[in-house]
């Protein structure tokens, strides 16, 4: 006869690997939203911005002059 705590620790052992396989592949597809990498600013990585003009990927179009 199967305890109903049996079914309770197989559901809990099933939950625990469940949990440890989404944590130890998160670092390796990660869609975003991770507050350790790059400092807690997150400006420390320069989003590149492609200038519509020359196609050019620039830090600022402000500080972008087209080379034509
Ligand atoms: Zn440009």
């Amino acid at each position: 006869m199967i305890s109903p705590v049996k079914i309770i620790l197989l559901l809990v052992v099933i939950g625990v690997v469940f949990l440890a396989a989404r944590f130890f592949r998160k670092p390796v597809t990660d869609d975003g939203g991770k507050p350790k990498e790059g400092g807690a600013s997150g400006k420390s990585h320069t989003d590149l911005v492609k200038c519509p003009e020359c196609e050019t990927y620039v830090a600022s179009l402000d500080d972008h002059i087209c080379k034509s």
